[in-house]
């Protein structure tokens, strides 16, 4: 059994995991990805994994759900994590085995099981039923109105915003797990205060947990979309209420020592997103040499595509 985490076929396919990665909220997480690139019920004008090429509201299975597990298990030989976390390039209820697939990582691995959708299925039973048995669920919320909606996630137009906040609200009310709800605020888009207002409203009414506000901090689809500057998430943070976060950005204190296949880790990382040299070297415990010479030959090799965006020099994988 490799102990790798698996590359299926880096052109055309993510890696079933990813990392472990040091998220923003979770420490030290197993990224599982539940789908093939990039399928999703929604194309955000912020999404950091580029446009929508399946926009679908439809669930089917993509992958063995075995086949997952055995990744899962090569990947843990290796790494302790604080969560599995179900997410990867689009949305994750879209694949109709999450259900299953929760309870056997739960009974199998003993380890906290993170689910990040964008909410868009919650206001069907069979999604929520499956949801219910993690430990996390991190749904977005991140607009009051439809139009606005519709602006922002360019969602499957079966997709309604009003359905949404009516399946939140009925998954807070059985969930017995924690609910954190991110709130995505892109400039010029949806942070203006009266819409804030409402959503905050909104916000109140569905209790959450906790309130996680982020914004554009990764290449996003569409150049249009820019981060809320930090001065006002601060002044959000109070709006939002004591029980608001701002997703801090420091991720050195989960830093790890890495061992395994550095070429392997590093491409199973930017398999899923665009990443900096710095992040991997943080997300992986790989001296920055080691994370420069290798992605060089990465991109030379062109399994790597490198670019720039707001000063910084990104990396993502090289697809057709
Ligand atoms: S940000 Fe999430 S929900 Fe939006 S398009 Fe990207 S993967 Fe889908």
């Amino acid at each position: 059994m490799s102990t790798q985490p698996e590359i299926r076929s880096r052109k055309t396919e993510p890696a079933l995991v990813y990392g472990p990665v040091p998220s923003r909220r979770l420490g030290l997480s197993l990224g599982i990805n539940l789908l093939t690139p990039k399928t999703c019920t929604f194309n955000c004008v912020y999404c950091q994994c580029g446009r929508t090429t399946c926009l679908t509201a439809f669930r089917k299975s993509f992958f063995p759900v075995e086949k997952i597990i055995t990744a899962v298990n090569s990947a843990l030989m290796k790494s302790k994590v604080d969560y599995l976390t179900l997410s990867g390039s689009g949305e994750p209820t879209l694949n109709r085995d999450i259900g299953k697939l929760i309870s056997i990582l739960k009974k199998r691995f003993q380890i906290p099981v993170a689910v990040i959708t964008n909410s868009s299925l919650i206001s069907s039973p069979v999604v929520r039923e499956a949801l219910y048995q993690a430990d996390l669920v991190i749904p977005t919320l991140a607009c009051a109105d439809e139009k606005t909606f519709r602006r922002v996630h360019r969602p499957h137009p079966k997709i309604r915003l009003k359905n949404i906040i009516r399946g939140l609200k009925t998954f807070r009310h059985r969930y017995h797990g924690s609910l954190w709800l991110e709130v995505m605020l892109v400039k010029d888009f949806n942070d203006h205060p009266e819409h804030l207002f409402r959503l905050r409203r909104i916000v109140h009414h569905i209790q959450p947990d906790r309130v996680h506000l982020n914004t554009v901090v990764r290449p996003p689809a569409e150049p249009s979309a820019l981060p809320v500057p930090y001065d006002h998430l601060l002044q959000l943070q109070m709006l939002f209420g004591p029980q608001t976060d701002i997703i801090p950005s420091s991720l050195r204190k989960h830093q790890q020592q890495f061992r395994g296949n550095p070429k392997q880790a590093i491409l199973a990382v930017v398999a899923n997103r665009p990443v900096t040299g710095t992040d991997l070297a943080q997300a992986l415990g790989l001296p920055a040499e080691t994370v420069a010479q290798t992605l060089e030959h990465l991109t030379t090799e062109g399994a790597v595509r490198k670019f720039k965006f707001k000063g910084k020099t990104f990396f993502t994988i090289h697809r057709e």
